[in-house]
């Protein structure tokens, strides 16, 4: 075979490859450097690990590294490496057989998919396109390589028509070098030869690649005197080498070995946020589920969480090759504030959204990094885990809804603010113990702010005894509780609803009070379900309450908030029977039924009890002006 030119046909396997190839990812054309590119970081990766135990590879060229050229008139683009060179079997065998299982594996699945025109991006991205995109941009592809410790090199050049030839030649360097013949651009953009497309191209795709990818751009500059002065109106060309890519892959790199500064940067470059980020995560795994991963909690609530534009969740890598950004496959909902990298170098740099979903290393990846962020909030010190609550507990405590498997460990890292913590953070833990001896329950309450919560007329009974109640004021706080309705085997009770069942009621009394509470009901036009007397009341008058699975005020006025059609629910009027307002209307009653002042009354202990807990009256004018004559009538002058 000593220098002669040998044409081989591409096996038919090949040919079928190369066109979907071409055919099907058109539209995605850039691509074709990434994927070049990505050959050459692993070529270099094999040499650098091969160069452990055989230093003399690298013999006296050491800068590794990744050149692209491009020639403008020729209309020609070089990307070569100085990585392990491909032998002449190796050509053969890799370039233009189909030896690689994804590929054999890709065909295998075009038989059950049939023709080729039902070949999407999509399904291509199941496997590697690799060297074949390069037929995408190019009419004819030459490789020159030269394996590392060997003397020879191959040279193989082909049309993408059918077939391809291969020779021994020459080369004075190890490594490999592919040059394109470009097909004609259509538009400016697609002009591969262009400096600021082929910057721009290794920026979005190949940014992190770990060596540098290398460009000699022509700049004019000032020409310089013997003093190095600038010369007036002197200019001159010079070619510059340039780095493109910043190689920056901090993930990669021993967690001791990088410093908060550069944690910082790279934050700020992943997530172009600018406040410094609470705390990170690296993670590097081994075995069946291999990854690494860099990610941050921010120290902020990005104002763009939840919108369409959100972008900057966790990137995706693949041996540093950047495969796509917000990876939402790789973190739950609850958990979307985090931001970061995940490199996994068995996926494919194909892979497209709706694949990963299915992908069992993915999905691997998504349990392990769920339960290495809720081990790290679990472990934080008390500050810092309460200032992330501030900040995030109200997107993190959906997890309680939204992932079952980790629901006792999320519900261990809820924090409530307390009727006794004086506006501390609590943890259910802590509340328990805390728990009377004869308390069986998780008393809560829920409502849009702290102050209503506090002053809530049904807390005032369990403030009697001394009974402390989580006040809940976020809307999701509402299904976390329906989600999880007990925690370490005690239930949650609500405040609101049903009968706190501190004390007996005096049934005596109950009775004497009978007649007065149904006319109160028949009087009230069955606005309420029920007018009975109150186990939550001490100092106030009424209040309104539900049945245990009635569906709370709060809940009401979230839904009617978010346009939905809320079923009307009757609640209980409940009325404090020590409170002296209640025997004198009592009394009133029983000396003249038809007493016309009886109806205001009645109706202004519904109000009442309505604005207790921050409701809105149906018709607050006429209680302005019912209030607003009783008082003067009250003012004796
Ligand atoms: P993949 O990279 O997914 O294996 P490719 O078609 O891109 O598929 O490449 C096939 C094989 O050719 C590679 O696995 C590698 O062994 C070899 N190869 C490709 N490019 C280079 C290069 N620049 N240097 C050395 N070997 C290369």
């Amino acid at each position: 075979m000593e220098g002669k030119t040998e044409t081989h046909q591409f096996k038919t396997e090949v040919k079928q490859l190369m066109n979907i190839i071409i055919n099907s990812l058109y539209s995605h054309r850039e691509i074709f450097l990434r994927e070049l590119i990505s050959n050459a970081s692993d070529a270099i990766d094999k040499l650098r690990f091969r160069a452990q135990t055989e230093s003399e590879l690298f013999g006296d060229d050491t800068e590794l590294k990744i050149r692209i050229t491009a020639d403008k008139k020729k209309r020609t683009l070089e990307i070569t490496d100085n990585g392990i060179g491909m032998t002449y079997d190796e050509v053969v065998e890799n370039i233009g057989t189909i030896a690689k299982s994804g590929t054999a594996g890709f065909l295998e699945s075009l038989g059950t998919t049939g023709k080729q025109g039902a070949v999407t991006p999509e399904l291509i991205g199941q496997f590697g396109v690799g060297f074949y995109s390069a037929f995408i941009v190019a009419d004819k592809v030459t490789l020159i390589t030269r394996a590392a410790g060997h003397e020879r090199a191959t040279k193989w050049e082909s049309t993408g028509d059918g077939s391809y030839t291969i020779e021994q030649v020459n080369k004075k360097t190890r490594g490999t070098t592919i040059l394109l013949k470009l097909k004609k651009a259509e538009k400016d953009e697609d002009d591969f030869t262009e400096e600021w497309t082929i910057r721009g191209i290794v920026k979005k795709h190949s940014d992190f690649v770990a060596y540098p990818i290398v460009m000699d751009v022509e700049r004019t500059e000032p020409v310089l005197d013997a003093e190095g002065k600038p010369e007036k109106d002197k200019t001159q060309k010079v070619i510059r080498e340039e780095t493109l890519n910043s190689m920056k892959a901090i993930w990669t790199k021993d967690k001791k070995e990088v410093t908060e500064e550069e944690h910082s940067e790279f934050y700020r470059h992943i997530s172009h946020d600018w406040n410094p980020p609470l705390t990170h995560l690296h993670l590097k795994l081994e075995g069946t589920t291999e990854y690494n991963a860099l990610l941050y909690i921010p120290s902020k609530t990005p104002f763009d969480l939840f919108t369409h534009e959100a972008k900057h969740g966790i990137q995706l890598y693949s041996k540093r090759v950047f495969i796509m950004e917000n990876c939402k496959e790789l973190m739950p909902q609850y958990l979307a504030f985090i931001k970061g990298v995940v490199d996994a170098p068995d996926l494919n740099l194909n892979v497209s959204r709706e694949i990963l979903q299915q992908d069992a290393l993915v999905r691997n990846i998504k349990k392990n990094l769920v339960k290495k962020i809720l081990d790290l909030l679990a472990g934080m010190e008390q500050e810092k885990y309460e200032t992330f609550y501030a900040e995030f507990g109200h997107i993190f405590k959906a997890g309680i809804s939204q992932d079952f498997d980790n629901k006792d460990k999320i519900a261990a890292l809820l924090r409530y603010k307390t009727t006794r913590s004086d506006g501390k953070y609590s943890s259910l833990t802590d509340y328990i113990s805390r728990m009377k001896p004869d308390q069986k329950d998780i008393y809560y309450i829920t409502g849009d702010s702290l102050t209503t919560l506090l002053n809530s007329p049904h807390l005032e009974q369990l403030k009697e005894k001394d009974i402390e109640v989580l006040l809940m004021t976020d809307p999701i706080d509402e299904w976390v509780i329906r989600d999880l309705q007990e925690f370490e085997k005690k239930t949650f009770k609500s405040a609101e609803k049903g009968d706190l069942e501190l004390d007996k009621v005096d049934d005596k009394k109950k009775e004497q009070y009978t007649v007065l509470f149904d006319f109160i009901k028949t009087s009230l036009d069955e606005k309420v379900k029920e007018v009975k007397p109150s186990t939550h009341l001490k100092d106030s008058v009424a209040c309104l309450s539900g049945d245990a699975y009635d569906m709370s005020a709060y809940m009401e006025k979230i839904l009617k908030a978010s346009g939905q059609d809320v079923p009307k629910t009757k609640r209980v009027l409940e009325l404090n029977m020590d409170h002296p307002l209640i025997a004198k209307i009592k009394a009133l009653y029983e000396k003249d039924k038809d007493a016309p002042a009886l109806k205001d009354y009645t109706d202004l202990l519904l109000d009442m009890a309505v604005i207790s807990e921050g409701g809105k009256l149906d018709n607050p004018s006429r209680f302005g002006k019912v209030i607003g004559d009783l008082m003067a009538g009250a003012i004796k002058s």
